[in-house]
């Protein structure tokens, strides 16, 4: 059985920016949900005693396996996204990970750009992305479950776009929601010590 990772914080100390309300459904309905739909799936198969990352891996593009990978793929996005997130976040980053930032998209300001045009332009569910990939910093979008990892990559930090994330505080403004989240929310020490770890 794979547990669910603790919040790093309390429910409420995201607020004003992503409600108590938003993370007792978010954490408590869907993280929660995903990791118990994941427990009925792999119980009784080789999966059973897999790491989440093998399960991932593993399972991408199989047939008939794609309800597993949708549930455990969700479970590494969601504790990866409470992650990227911390009380009084936002601002840079500093060191190494700011410099190729500015050497990549010729200024913060323009990440923040190209980072929110990806939030805001992926159709429906899924998520936008920081990642390395082959010495090189890129922002994904992905539907759905779909995740950096099977692609090549690493991720560096992460922004959920599905509907869930931010109904509740933000109702249909994603674009609101996205600005917020890097305004006030990324945690930028995590994106750094990431970027180190795999650079
Ligand atoms: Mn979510």
């Amino acid at each position: 059985m794979l547990q669910l990772a603790p919040l790093p914080y309390e429910k409420n100390a995201l607020a004003p920016f992503i409600s108590e309300e938003t993370l007792n459904f978010h954490y408590d309905k869907h993280h929660t949900g995903y990791l118990n739909n994941l427990n009925k799936l792999i119980a009784d198969t080789d999966y059973a005693t897999a790491t989440l990352e093998k399960i991932i891996t593993d399972s991408h593009g199989k047939e008939g396996k794609v309800g597993i990978f949708n549930n455990a793929a969700q479970v590494w996005n969601h504790t990866f996204y409470w992650s990227s997130m911390k009380p009084n976040g936002g601002g840079k980053p500093s060191g190494a990970l700011l410099k190729k930032i500015n050497e990549t998209w010729g200024g913060f300001d323009a990440f923040k750009s190209a980072f929110k045009e990806a939030g805001t332009t992926q159709f429906g569910s899924g998520w936008a992305w920081l990642v390395l990939k082959d010495g090189a910093l890129s922002i994904m979008k992905t539907p759905n479950a779909d995740l950096p990892m099977v692609h090549g990559a690493v991720a560096l930090m992460t922004c959920d776009v599905w509907e869930h994330a931010y109904y509740l505080d933000y109702q249909n403004r994603r674009v609101d929601y996205i600005d917020t989240f890097l305004d006030s929310l990324v945690n930028w020490d995590f994106a750094a010590a990431n970027y180190e770890e795999n650079i």
